[in-house]
């Protein structure tokens, strides 16, 4: 499949001003990409998304909702502790360009106090809510303590185009250091992503076939495979451990 020619990314001088404020992607020659999960925690489906990464070894990066994570905190806690990484999507997933700075603020901390308070530390990441954002928010995120975050691949999963286009969509789009958007949550906590889900194998099994590795996002910008799972993860091995 071409590249989509529709895609703002795709224009060089769109790159720079964006590359130059916020995080797509990773700049690196090493075959090493990040998957991120947006607009979860889902109870329907991050626990059997989950237990698939766990199986895959691979480590992840979940852009949660303050909405759903104040009743789902074991389901933050449980991806912490099976070696992801979990960053701040807003509270209510409003377009943040449409609001006032003190709005934007308190959509913003409410998650974050939110998160320190179940991870024991402030998260490192924001994405905002629609990829919406200009010069003000980005500054703000920066004022917050956040690195703004957007990524490079995003296949549109959340529009169930069918779980072979979502496949195909990520491996056409991927290079080394890309960060690819999918989602495990959407406008109901139990928004139905089995596509996504049914995808997430295939990408992962034909990324690995082309040489590729996974990391968080810090590990994918630290080059730290730390922050992956035990000895046994693809990371590790990688990495020659
Ligand atoms: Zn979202």
């Amino acid at each position: 499949m071409p590249q989509r020619p529709d895609s703002l990314l795709d224009v060089p001088q769109v790159r720079d001003w964006m590359g130059s404020r916020l995080l797509m992607n990773v700049d690196t020659e090493e075959r090493l990409v990040a998957l991120t999960f947006d607009d979860g925690p889902s109870p329907r489906n991050t626990p059997p998304l989950l237990d698939l990464l766990g199986r895959l070894g691979v480590p992840a990066t979940f852009f949660v909702l303050g909405r759903y994570a104040r009743t789902r905190g074991d389901l933050v806690r449980r991806a912490v502790a099976e070696g992801h990484e979990v960053g701040n999507h807003g509270t209510w997933h409003v377009p943040l360009p449409l609001l006032p700075s003190a709005l934007v603020r308190r959509e913003v901390r409410t998650t974050g106090e939110l998160l320190a308070r179940i991870l024991g530390h402030p998260p490192r990441y924001y994405r905002p809510a629609l990829g919406w954002f200009n010069g003000r928010i980005l500054e703000l995120l920066r004022e917050e303590g956040y690195r703004p975050v957007i990524g490079d691949v995003y296949p549109v999963d959340s529009k169930k185009p069918g779980t072979e286009r979502i496949v195909e969509r990520v491996l056409t789009r991927t290079r080394p250091g890309s960060i690819i958007i999918l989602h495990d949550g959407g406008w109901r906590a139990r928004s139905d992503r089995r596509q996504t889900l049914a995808a997430v194998e295939g990408i992962v099994t034909a990324l690995r076939d082309r040489g590729y590795g996974f990391r968080t996002l810090t590990g994918l910008e630290t080059g730290d495979a730390g922050l992956t799972r035990g000895t046994g993860s693809p990371a590790a091995r990688d990495r020659g451990a």
